[in-house]
């Protein structure tokens, strides 16, 4: 069972120095690192149970199969989904995104609906949205973003504006990947029920960080990538109400999704697996479902604390540095810290932290409609997960006075 006090030993690859210093790895957001339960697991499923899924009556393939959907029903557990056949196994975040837009808006969107989203959304969960809109007539609403540095979050006092019967979908992120801001998600949903629309949560920035309830929050669908929650890459999930599910028509088709098949048509499966066409990445699932007993062992409520504490203490360091600008809340930050410092470009900020070992990163985060309302083309990110230390705030924070002195 893994304790605070030894997280960073559970972390094999924050052992090592970069450019000749011990790294300093602040690019979670991104992706995080692998604990060692998580590399095992796959390392263990590898060498001993692989084989293809479902088709076999073999002893490995059972095994297999009993390990991939054990980790349906743990990942279930893990966002307390009503059942197992409410999670669908994608590569991620942005394969749940358009499995959703285009699977479940293909089918109930039409010219006058409005498909409602925020002006704080990660491409992921925008691009899918202005294609289904351009195929079915429906029309993009935004849900503004308040202040200069969009430090007032979101402008919920427009919803009572944005939010009329024409609005079918309202898909929102819970914590924005670059402002450092937690919407308040289960009042979104519940103010999309009162108007019969559908929500849809992105919990990319969430998912790893807190406790997500799928039923406190009371959406209709939710997505998230292992990655960002200490599991492994390529693998993720669609949560989705059961009879939302099996009403919506597959994405793609192939093997292992159908029921019936003849020369001319074919019939599916109900949901999860009319969702899963093809070898689905069942050997990731097991390492998600390490994961997820690796998170909920340390606690998730924990977890939070840690992170935002350290993201809010970053915050408040950072404003030391002369003319820096912050992006988003002053108080209650989640996980990341964005910052653009004067007349030296976020990519520079970053090269030049990565010779002092520190992982930032920069650009736009997949958020390039929002930077240019804040006036900005890019800033520099910090984002903290359940390793990082106030002492690597300080290496931060020291290495950002030194390439604030370069260019000075
Ligand atoms: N949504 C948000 C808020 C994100 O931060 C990200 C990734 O950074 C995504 C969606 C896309 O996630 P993925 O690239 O894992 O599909």
């Amino acid at each position: 069972m893994p304790a605070w006090s030894s997280v960073r030993d559970d972390f094999p690859t924050l052992h090592q120095s970069v450019h000749g210093k011990p790294l300093v790895y602040l690019d979670n957001a991104a992706t995080a690192h692998k604990p060692r339960a998580v590399i095992d697991a796959l390392s263990h499923f590898y060498a001993r149970d692989n084989s293809n899924v479902h088709r076999g009556l073999h002893e490995l393939s059972m095994r297999a199969t009993d390990g991939y959907e054990g980790a349906r029903t743990r990942v279930a557990r893990f966002i307390n989904a009503a059942a197992p056949e409410e999670i669908v196994f994608t590569r991620g975040t942005t394969e749940a995104l358009n499995l959703v837009a285009a699977s479940w808006g293909g089918a109930h969107l039409k010219a006058g609906d409005v498909i409602l989203l925020t002006e704080m959304e990660h491409h992921s969960n925008l691009i899918p949205w202005q294609q289904i809109a351009q195929r079915t007539g429906a029309t993009l609403r935004f849900v503004p973003v308040l202040g200069a540095d969009a430090e007032d979050g979101l402008d919920l006092a427009a919803l009572d504006r944005l939010l009329t019967p024409e609005v079918k979908v309202f898909a929102f992120t819970h914590a924005s990947n670059t402002l450092g801001v937690a919407n308040p998600a289960a009042a979104l949903c519940a103010r999309a029920r009162a108007v019969g629309a559908i929500s849809v949560v992105d919990a990319a920035q969430s998912i790893g960080h807190e406790l997500v309830d799928v039923q406190v929050l009371g959406c209709d669908f939710l997505a998230f990538s292992g990655h960002k929650m200490a599991g492994p890459t390529g693998i993720g999930a669609l949560y989705g109400r059961r009879t939302l599910l099996n009403a919506m028509p597959p994405w793609q088709t192939g093997g292992g999704m159908v029921a019936q098949v003849e020369y001319t048509h074919a019939t599916w499966k109900p949901a999860p697996e009319r969702f899963e066409a093809g070898t689905p990445n069942f050997a990731d699932a097991v390492g998600l479902a390490a994961a997820c007993d690796y998170l909920d062992a340390l606690d998730r409520t924990a977890i939070a604390r840690h992170d935002h504490e350290l993201a809010q203490l970053a915050a408040d360091r950072l404003r030391e540095l002369p003319g820096i600008r912050i992006l988003g809340p002053r108080t209650q930050r989640t996980s990341l810290v964005s910052f653009a410092l004067p007349d030296v470009h976020a990519h520079d900020v970053v090269t030049f932290a990565d010779q002092d070992g520190v992982a930032l990163r920069g650009g736009h985060h997949c958020n390039q409609p929002l930077m240019r309302k804040l006036g900005l083309t890019s800033t520099a990110r910090a984002s903290f997960y359940v390793y990082n230390t106030a002492a690597e705030i300080d290496a931060l924070v020291a290495s950002l006075r030194r390439i604030q002195k370069f260019f000075a």
